[in-house]
Formats: C-alpha cells, sequence, structure tokens
C-alpha cells in the first residue's frame, strides 16, 4: 500500500489548508469565519488514500477529469476515512492485512460488519481501479493474452462479455476478471462494494459501474462509458498482476 502524505491528502480539500497557510492572502479574499469544517475526506488512522498515479486528466476524453477528482478524492477518500472510524472502535482493522479482513467478514463484531464489508470493499476495489488505468495503456501481450485466449475466447469476446456482464449489474457495483493461482480467468459483476476477495478470489482487472464513475460525461449510458473504458486500461500494469497472482503475491 502506498502511503500519502498530509500535503496531498489536503491538496483537495476545498483549498482550505492552501488557504490558511498562504501569507499573501488579504483580508478581503478570506473566507468568513465558518463553522468548524467537516472533517477531511481521509481523516487520520492506518488506513490511506492512495494518490491516484496519473494526473486527473490523463484518461480524458474517456474519463473526464473533474469525475476523476470527485471519485478518487472526495469517493475513495469517504471509503478510507469511515474506515478510519471504524478502526478507532476496533483496531486490529488497522493491523490486518485488507484482503485478509474481506475474506473473513463473518469474525468482525455485528455492529460494523456491514460497514467495513461496504468501505473496505469500496477501498479495495478502488485501489485496484486506479492502478489497473492509465493513459497509453497498450495491449494484452504475453502469458495474459494467452490466458485470455484460453479461458475468455480472446480480447475481444473477453470485452464483450465483461461489457455485458457490467450492463447488466442492476444498480450500482462492479464487474471483474477474477484470476486463480493456476492463473484462470473468469468475469465476476458484483452488487454494491462487494468484492471477490471477499470469497477469497484475486482480481485481475474490474471497472466500476457505479454512476458517480461516469454519470458527469454519460449520464444514463452506461454501454458507452463500458465500451469507452477499455482506452484507458493499463495492460502492463495488468501483466504484471497476473504474474503477482501465479505468484500468490497479488493483494488488492
Ligand atoms: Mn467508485
Amino acid at each position: 500500500m502506498i502511503s500519502l502524505s498530509r500535503r496531498h491528502l489536503f491538496t483537495g480539500a476545498a483549498g482550505l489548508v492552501a488557504t490558511t497557510a498562504l501569507p499573501r492572502i488579504t483580508l478581503a479574499q478570506a473566507p468568513a469565519p465558518a463553522p468548524a469544517a467537516p472533517a477531511p475526506a481521509a481523516a487520520e488512522g492506518p488506513f490511506k488514500l492512495p494518490p491516484l498515479p496519473y494526473a486527473t486528466n490523463a484518461l480524458e476524453p474517456h474519463i473526464d477529469a473533474r469525475t476523476m477528482e470527485i471519485h478518487h478524492d472526495k469517493h475513495h477518500g469517504a471509503y478510507v476515512a469511515n474506515m478510519n472510524n471504524f478502526a478507532k472502535t476496533a483496531p486490529q482493522l488497522g493491523q490486518t492485512p485488507v484482503e485478509t479482513i474481506l475474506a473473513n467478514l463473518v469474525n468482525l463484531p455485528d455492529g460494523i460488519r456491514v460497514g467495513v464489508r461496504n468501505n473496505l470493499g469500496g477501498h479495495a476495489n478502488h485501489t485496484m481501479f486506479w492502478e489497473i488505468m492509465g493513459p497509453n495503456g497498450g495491449q494484452p501481450e504475453g502469458e495474459v493474452l494467452a490466458a485470455i485466449d484460453r479461458d475468455l475466447g480472446g480480447l475481444e469476446k473477453m470485452k464483450a462479455a465483461f461489457n455485458t456482464a457490467g450492463a447488466g449489474q442492476f444498480g450500482s457495483g462492479w464487474v471483474f476478471v477474477t484470476v486463480t493461482k493456476d492463473g484462470k480467468l473468469a468475469i465476476e459483476a458484483t452488487p454494491n462494494q462487494d468484492t471477490p476477495l471477499m470469497y477469497g478470489k484475486r482480481v485481475l482487472l474490474g471497472n466500476d459501474v457505479w454512476e458517480h464513475a461516469y454519470y458527469l460525461n454519460y449520464q444514463n449510458r452506461r454501454a458507452d462509458y463500458l465500451k469507452a473504458w477499455w482506452n484507458v486500461v493499463n495492460w502492463q500494469k495488468i501483466g504484471e498482476r497476473y504474474a503477482a497472482a501465479k505468484a500468490g503475491t497479488l493483494t488488492l
């Protein structure tokens, strides 16, 4: 997991910290004294919001900068902040690998089980999601391409089946390609923030079909978003994830 500096964390928080830190601001420009501001999106604690590995506009025109900004800073940030709140009363959450917690939700106290399922699932899903996207992501090759050909009928068939599963996921959810330790691939859709990690599986790649992932640009046209999304997939990173899955070292 990549840790994040405080400076980066607060950069997107409505300029609040930056404003107070700038000596040149005049009183006339300063915002009126406001009631206590809500806590920044990623509250203090063991869970960290991983920085985007590229600029927010790097995936344009397929995913616009504003969507990326809100999606990463606000939506993913909220899942992280909620987990840090849970960790205040259940500190073991911060001391256990994320994939281990998700595979053993039954062991959690009743009062936080659903919240952890939703928010830690969201944290895991989005951490994967940012990682497997990027500009100029190339094409699949080598072992991962061979697995796509063998298990999913080739790249075009895989995309079609994946898009169909994503479009067919009623309401909010995700669509994934899962990978076993033997390197076998399968397509799976889940509701809400449920993740194959809950069933001890590993994710090769996945797409977010919550409306917050595409609504600004695509409105209700989820199928168009699913189709365009393949333009921003980072196949080099996915190749690395495939190798890690076979080595037993793939986590989120
Ligand atoms: Mn999302």
